[in-house]
């Protein structure tokens, strides 16, 4: 991992202050950022392109399930309008790397994401963020 590596940016100083700072845990919506499919196991898998999400797929997958229990989102981050803002960072991500602590990790075998350069948990944790990611599901389907 280096830090010339746009996929692997260097933690804390990955975001210029006007770029997009991107949310991996947001809502269906027409432009959120198409990140994750749920597997069977309740895991992530990351989509390997940036494909953003058109009016007709919210339309489509609102039909079924609630798509935020079959797919995980990223959009852009809210900051202090989100509940999870507290003290000028995420702390959802802070909760996350510590429930998961057995897991989190400092590794250089992340898995493939399509906004990690833009990315408020990985700026804040590195590639611990990384390690627990995949085990968010934004909506847990009661059945
Ligand atoms: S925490 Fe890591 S894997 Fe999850 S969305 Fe951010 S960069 Fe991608």
């Amino acid at each position: 991992m280096s830090s010339s590596d746009p996929s692997h940016p260097e933690p804390g100083s990955s975001i210029p202050d006007r770029r997009r700072i991107m949310c991996p845990s947001s809502v269906c919506s027409e432009g959120a950022t198409l990140l994750g499919i749920v597997k069977g196991n309740g895991t992530i898998s990351f989509v390997k392109e940036k494909l953003t999400v058109t009016k007709n797929f919210v339309e489509i997958s609102k039909t079924g399930r609630k798509p935020e229990s079959r797919f995980r989102f990223a959009n852009t981050c809210l900051q202090a309008p989100c509940v999870h803002w507290k003290e000028n960072k995420c702390s959802l991500v802070d909760n996350m790397v510590n429930v998961f602590s057995k897991v989190a990790a400092d590794v250089n075998d992340l898995p493939e994401c399509t906004i990690r350069s833009d990315c408020r948990w990985y700026d804040q944790h590195g590639s611990k963020a990384c390690t627990v990611c995949p085990y968010l599901i934004y909506e847990l389907d009661p059945s």
